[in-house]
């Protein structure tokens, strides 16, 4: 018996997280936290999420809740709830906004078996009268009337635009009856027989082998699978996912953007059948919650879903797959900031379950990781097919002749592999980064780039200013005469669109099939999956694209892969910038060579000697990451020291900046007070983009090895948010950022 509840509403109450509640003594013996409820807010009615029991009341009124729409199971398992709390704690927001995230405002009621049919007739007159005075009720009479048995089940009659107030007055009246109807049978929650799974390759089984015997003795542990391009880390998953099944527990399989990876999905699907649900932005409210529910009640027992699918209800959950797990797609971006990676490590471990982070190129966070030992490293060195990985040349453009003032990207040796390529019929995939750009200034001679002297991330060119910034520490200067190491006169900016380089193509090349698949083509309705397929079905002779089409698309045909300016990830204002480059070439030159003819990659760039580029033409991933761990262990990033970003933003440009230099101001005297050294609070600065949307946005960055008084430097900025909505700024809290 509970006499007081709190609860989270959706959606939730600016600056408010939970609110306490009366609970009607018909209800305290059946509410539980998870459970939906209606309760008054101000004026009005809202659904809310039980969060647990309240011990004291609050101040003033409290209020009852109205209805309980879950019983006896809550809509929110215990284990899901437990993970929003440990969200919302983590990434110092309100347990009410995460809630809210993952619930969304407006879920359908669970579809009850309840119905509704046609009771006593109303006379003609009646039923006239209805016609004038009740227009709702003697429209919903009409829909029953015309029914099949003039019966409807109640979500029926919803999707019949029925009102449910409508058919309660009919009720009242006695026209209509509440029926309970058969309910359909749900699908079975047998997984069906599997078809056989492929025989696997020794370095296969010993992976498989080690998460099996976690899953069978319940140890819950936690895995990094290392595998090559190509190596078949999917099977790996697939048959611990059998096993899984098996021994009864649920299976959570996360990819990075559902749009990109249905090849996967379709791949579990062929394997375990109906009982796979899918979850992706891609659905309507009603399709997400039918899938909620089918994962809910247990008929589906494999979810395949990108980032939140993360929160899926999944009944007994002993595996969870993180695959591509280095991908930054899992950070989200906007609303609740949380990593579904990071994440997914949590839900394992409230469930008791295993978790597998699988990647080619495994993130320097996760590999730290399984270097000290929290996660069991899995490796996967060598691929089951005939090709091996394909040869990666490296193309030096330092020096070269310019065109009109620009280097020149169609190089000899790309002509003459692309034209190689279209006269063996092979297709060619030509990549060129755009993800994070952020205009730089290079040297054409020597491949410098000028970087922060204090944080080492590539300066960004302003051109309005004329200045070379820093978007972490605002260092700032006037671009150099000539460049620093090599002395020539000028450096340049760079910036190339794809669609340049389409058209350039199809000049060249009138005869071959070219397309163009970027964020821009994508836009146009179908676009992007009329250029895929015709892609995958080998109608396109070269395709010109972006990240999109860097990863998840096997296409057999691709036997050359062709990185145009590898410098444009390099040179992203990011300390990632390296490992990411790094990650994106071996993914790039992964799409080569899947089919029965060898592939070849060409990776063009002005800085041939950097890390990511020695260790991407060699495949050697151990190699570079040892020499990046070192680097960020040196500077004091990830994984060796933790980073907070505040960013504040709003539409007068002055006084953002002025709420940015105080906020800085007053966290660098506790940071001092903290015992933490100078550099813990870095800026305010402009970040890369300064203005989105008519907003005006600052960034200061929070960083330090020493983890409790970095947070509690968090905490203190977000404590300062309503006094920042005074002045009309907005203030957003980024743990553990990826973009910044
Ligand atoms: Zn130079
Ligand atoms: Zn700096």
């Amino acid at each position: 018996m509970h006499g007081l509840v709190e609860i989270a509403p959706l959606p939730a109450v600016p600056l408010h997280d939970l609110f306490t509640y009366r609970v009607p003594d018909a209800l305290s013996a059946r509410i539980a936290p998870g459970m939906r409820v209606r309760v008054p807010l101000g004026k009005q009615t809202r659904t809310g999420i039980v969060t647990g029991y309240a011990e004291q009341p609050p101040p003033g009124e409290v209020r009852s809740v109205l209805e309980l729409f879950d019983d006896p199971e809550p809509f929110v398992p215990t284990d899901v709830l437990e993970l929003c709390r440990w969200t919302a704690r983590y990434y110092l927001t309100s347990l009410a906004d995460v809630l809210a995230t993952i619930v969304a405002t407006r879920v359908p009621p669970t579809p009850s078996d309840r119905g509704f049919r046609l009771g006593r007739r109303p006379t003609d007159a009646e039923l006239a009268a209805l016609g004038r005075r009740a227009r709702a009720q003697h429209r919903a009479y009409r829909v029953l009337e015309a029914a099949p048995d003039a019966t409807l089940s109640a979500a029926a009659a919803e999707e019949a635009g029925v009102a449910a107030t409508a058919l309660r007055a009919l009720v009242a009246k006695g026209w209509v009856e509440v029926v309970r109807l058969a309910r359909a049978p749900e699908p079975t929650s047998e997984p069906p027989a599997p078809p056989a799974p492929p025989s696997l390759t020794p370095a296969q089984q010993r992976a498989v082998d080690a998460l099996v015997d976690d899953i069978d003795a319940a140890r819950g542990g936690s895995f990094l699978l290392h595998g090559i391009t190509g190596s078949g880390k999917t099977e790996v998953f697939l048959a611990a996912a059998a096993a899984a099944l098996a021994a009864d527990r649920g299976v959570l399989v996360l990819v990075p953007e559902i749009a990109l990876t249905h090849q996967l999905a379709d791949r579990v699907r062929a394997r375990f059948g109906e009982t796979v649900a899918v979850l992706h932005s891609g659905l309507g409210p009603r399709e997400r919650w039918a899938e909620w529910r089918r994962i809910r009640s247990g008929s589906a027992r494999v979810v395949v879903g990108a980032r939140s699918a993360v929160f899926a209800p999944v009944r007994r959950l002993g595996l969870v797959v993180v695959d591509e797990e280095h991908d930054a797609a899992y950070k989200q971006e906007d609303g609740l900031r949380y990593n579904a990676r990071d994440l997914a490590v949590v839900r394992a471990r409230l469930a008791g379950g295993v978790v597998v982070l699988a990647s080619a190129t495994p993130s320097a966070e996760s590999y730290q990781a399984a270097l000290d030992g929290r996660h069991t490293l899995l490796e996967l060195p060598e691929r089951p097919t005939a090709h091996p990985l394909p040869p990666v040349t490296i193309v030096d453009l330092r020096g070269r002749p310019r065109e009109r003032g620009k280097p020149q990207l169609l190089t000899d040796e790309l002509r003459a592999a692309l034209e190689g390529n279209l006269e063996r019929g092979g297709q060619t995939l030509v990549f060129l980064n755009r993800r994070g750009f952020a205009t730089y200034l290079q040297c054409p001679g020597c491949g410098d780039t000028p970087a922060c002297p204090g944080c080492s991330v590539v300066l960004t060119w302003h051109r309005s200013a004329g200045a070379l910034v820093c978007h972490h520490c605002r260092h700032h200067r006037r671009p150099p005469a000539a460049c620093a190491t090599c002395g020539m006169t000028s450096l340049e900016a760079f910036g190339v669109g794809t669609e340049q380089i389409e058209a350039t193509l199809r000049a060249c090349y009138p005869l071959a099939a070219v397309d163009r698949l970027d964020r821009d083509a994508a836009q146009r309705p179908g676009a992007q999956r009329r250029i895929l397929q015709a892609w995958h079905a080998g109608e396109t002779d070269i395709l010109v694209g972006t990240q999109m089409v860097s990863k998840g698309h096997d296409v057999a045909g691709v036997t050359l892969a062709v990185v145009l300016l590898a410098d444009l990830s390099l040179n992203v204002p990011d300390f990632r910038a390296g490992e990411r480059t790094l990650q994106l070439l071996i993914q790039v030159a992964g799409r080569a060579g899947r089919g029965d003819a060898a592939g070849q990659v060409l990776v063009q760039t002005l800085r041939p000697e950097h890390p990511s580029l020695t260790a991407a033409a060699r495949h050697d991933y151990v190699g570079f990451i040892t020499g990046e761990l070192e680097r960020r262990r040196t500077l004091g990033y990830p994984p060796f020291a933790r980073l907070v970003s505040l960013r504040l933003d709003g539409r007068d440009g002055a006084a953002v900046e002025r709420a940015a230099r105080e906020l800085a101001g007053r966290l660098r005297r506790r940071a001092r007070e903290a015992g933490l050294s100078e550099d813990a609070v870095l800026g305010p600065a402009p970040p890369p983009i300064e203005r989105v949307r008519g907003r005006v946005r600052w960034q200061v960055l929070l960083r330090a090895r020493n983890v409790p008084p970095l947070r509690a430097l968090a905490r203190a900025a977000r404590a300062a948010e309503p006094e920042l909505r005074r002045q009309r700024v907005r203030l957003v809290v980024d743990v553990d950022p990826y973009s910044m």
